[in-house]
């Protein structure tokens, strides 16, 4: 049975409305393979000071968990975010419109997310974490509706 839009829409607001719980994702999938620190290579570390930051306890520096990935520097929040990227993911030709309206953000926000998201999968350097994120939004979606 072929499993439509809707559904998988809604079975993602079912797992994913929190946004917390979203910012502990991105954060479980970017240091699956520990900590490491940017600045000195030590991989001890602290809670930082935003959610799921992590501060390395050598030098102090703090890495938030959207540093160095596709969503810094995105004012959009994370579970609207995730959304955007899964949308594109499993309706590939769906228009900066369609998910302006589905998410109720400004259709120029969700336009230039959308190219980034989009630029990021496609580039064979720095779509890593993206697709470990889609590829674990997909696989919740699909065991909720199986
Ligand atoms: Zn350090």
């Amino acid at each position: 049975m072929k499993i439509d839009f809707n559904e998988k829409v809604t079975a993602f607001h079912r797992a994913f409305s929190d946004e917390n719980k979203c910012l502990k994702l991105l954060a479980d999938l970017k240091w699956e393979q520990g900590f490491v620190c940017r600045k000195c290579g030590h991989t001890n570390y602290c809670k930082g000071k935003s959610p799921y930051s992590r501060r390395c306890t050598r030098c102090k520096a703090e890495e938030s968990v959207t540093a160095h990935t596709v969503f810094h520097h995105c004012k959009i929040p994370m579970n609207k975010a995730l959304e955007i990227a899964f949308l594109i993911c499993i309706k590939p030709d769906i228009s900066s419109y369609e998910i302006s309206k589905r998410i109720d953000l400004r259709h120029m926000t969700c336009y230039s997310f959308q190219k980034k998201i989009i630029n990021c999968r496609d580039s064979s350097i720095n779509n890593k974490l993206l697709k470990k994120v889609i590829a674990s939004l997909n696989s919740t979606v699909n065991a909720t509706l199986n």
